[in-house]
């Protein structure tokens, strides 16, 4: 009851949706439907990931320039370094700030399987990014640990060199260990890191396709977990009951811990991130 009573009261609770380019018509018709089904929630910002190869950068691109033309919406380009040059990134940078864009989520990227490591992290791309323009800058922090960190002291090390550098905000790999989200935050604290650490919340609705991207990127599935969605393999439709009701009950237990603002890994999809919204109290017109 005390905690439906503090959710009712909440009014500073901000949103924000990432998206990620369209690669198909179809696709790209969802991807716009979910972007104005969830316009009227009035979202910080909406960020859009981006890919490795040039194909796909171009498509991050028109996302944002779409966005742009037709929406409200504060949309933040996601940024990698690992393959362009300081002289692309640049470039690139003085692009998007002539184009209105002032807020870029910076990222190593990942370094393709087979190539050395190239030696440049993040906070680099910060730095670079804060030389050309003023950019309002999100970074990627890693609850568990980023899995080519040395150990979690130097990856938390790390994401105090990165707000150091300019960031505004961390923005976290998805989690189901709420625990595990909480003493990160705490141990942030401690290091002195006074920028906000935002869960990054992914409504699951395909639990197997989960399951690959846990593996790969170390992210711990805990038992309950696999109980809630285990027998449901052929059964979409209760699939998605049961992955809103997961993200709900773990958006307000973070929400009864003083998180304030959440970051939806949308999928490009609008409903689940929608229903999660409207229990936490952000609704239209609000
Ligand atoms: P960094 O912060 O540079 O860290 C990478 C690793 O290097 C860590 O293990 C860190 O501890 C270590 N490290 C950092 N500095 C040093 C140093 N000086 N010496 C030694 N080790 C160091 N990927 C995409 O390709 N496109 C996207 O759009 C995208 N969006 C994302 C959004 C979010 C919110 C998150 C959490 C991840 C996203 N990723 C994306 C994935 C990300 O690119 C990978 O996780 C990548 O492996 C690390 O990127 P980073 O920015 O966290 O790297």
């Amino acid at each position: 009851e005390a905690l439906n009573e503090r959710l009712s009261s909440l009014t500073d609770l901000n949103v924000s949706f990432e998206f990620f380019p369209p690669s198909t018509p179809q696709m790209e018709e969802t991807l716009w439907e979910s972007i104005q089904r969830l316009s009227p929630l009035k979202p910080k910002f909406v960020s859009v990931t981006y890919g490795a190869n040039s194909g796909v950068r171009d498509r991050t691109h028109k996302v944002i320039e779409r966005i742009h033309a037709e929406t409200e919406l504060q949309a933040a380009p996601h940024l990698t370094l690992v393959d362009a040059s300081d002289d692309e990134l640049r470039q690139l940078a003085r692009q998007y700030w002539q184009q209105g864009v002032r807020h870029i989520v910076a990222l190593r990227g990942d370094v393709p399987a087979g190539q050395p490591n190239p030696n440049r992290y993040a906070s680099d791309l910060v730095t670079l990014l804060k030389e050309e323009h003023d950019f309002e800058i999100s970074v990627a922090a890693y609850p568990e640990v980023h899995p080519e960190a040395s150990s979690a002291q130097a990856d938390l090390i790390n994401l105090k060199r990165k707000i150091d550098a300019g960031a505004d905000r961390a923005i976290t790999q998805f989690f189901f260990d709420i625990e595990a989200y909480l003493r990160f935050r705490d141990r942030c604290a401690a290091a002195g890191i006074e920028a906000e650490i935002v869960p990054g919340i992914l409504p699951v609705t395909n639990y197997q396709q989960l399951l690959k991207f846990a593996d790969f990127a170390k992210i711990r599935v805990p038992n309950w977990l696999h109980h809630m969605f285990d027998g449901l393999d052929d059964d979409p439709a209760t699939r998605k009951l049961v992955g809103a009701n997961v993200a709900i009950e773990m958006a307000k237990v973070l929400a009864k811990e003083g998180v304030s603002d959440f970051h939806f890994y949308t999928l490009n999809r609008a409903e689940l991130s929608y229903a999660i919204c409207h229990a936490l109290g952000v609704r239209p017109g609000v």
